[in-house]
């Protein structure tokens, strides 16, 4: 199914909603195809390499050939995040552009203290996973990235496009897929899982202020800051949708 696109850049409340209704109706790859199309180099993906990842990112590569991929390396990372970033591009033949914090790890702790992730999470999102992020923003006009709605409740109402008030028009393709349909996704296309999956990790963040999803835990991302009230970084937040 082709979804037919408006032709202005603008997209007003009449429009996104008819555009809405075709894109939930369509499949990942099809809404993936339509973003592509769409804005072309001013489209800006979006991966964490985390769990989970490997199926839009397989999607992309199919689709989206020759489009880069943005990874935000916080330097707080897993060094099995950084080791599967680089397996998953070799394999899918992924061109990888490393967003990083303007101040380095080390500099960072000495001016703010060595335990900042743990005092000010907020602060120090804001410095090592935003503000890297915002630079990447100038002149996208698109940003997909793969929030799904069952990944948590604070995710649950993610719509597959999304408007921003001064930002790109935000594309989930895979909103509405659940973690079955994911590691369904990754087990027929051969695509190898993040190597802490098998240790529990179902959502994985920096190393400081991530840790294993236990029995009684529903949540895919309940590893993350737990025990406290944050439940995203902020990339996903910082945005004010229109
Ligand atoms: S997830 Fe933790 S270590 Fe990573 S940027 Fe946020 S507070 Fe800092």
């Amino acid at each position: 199914m082709t979804v037919p696109s408006p032709p202005d850049a603008e997209i007003d409340d009449v429009q996104r909603g008819a555009l809405l209704a075709k894109l939930e109706g369509s499949s990942a790859e099809e809404r993936l195809a339509w973003a592509v199309d769409r804005f072309g180099s001013t489209l800006l993906f979006t991966s964490s390499f985390g769990p989970g990842s490997g199926a839009l990112l397989h999607l992309f590569s199919v689709v989206a050939r020759g489009l880069p991929v943005h990874f935000i390396d916080t330097g707080f990372l897993f060094e099995e995040t950084i080791a599967y970033r680089d397996e998953l591009a070799a394999r899918l033949g992924l061109s990888v552009i490393v967003l990083a914090p303007e101040t380095p790890r080390e500099t960072f702790l000495s001016r703010h203290g060595l335990k900042i992730y743990a005092q000010n999470p907020d602060f120090c999102c804001a410095h090592n996973k935003v503000a890297p992020l915002e630079r990447a923003l100038p002149g996208k006009r698109g940003w997909v990235s793969g929030l799904r709605r069952d990944q948590s409740s604070t995710r649950a109402d993610t719509a597959i496009i999304e408007r921003t008030a001064d930002g790109p028009l935000k594309i989930h393709p895979i909103a509405d897929w659940s973690s079955r349909d994911v590691y369904r996704y990754q087990e027929k296309h051969q695509i190898p899982e993040h190597p802490l999956w098998a240790k529990g990790y179902v959502s994985v963040g920096c190393a400081p202020c991530t840790r294993p999803v236990v029995a009684d835990e529903s949540d895919e991302r309940a590893g993350r800051w737990a025990g406290s009230a944050k439940t995203e970084c902020g990339i996903h937040t910082f945005l004010a949708k229109k």
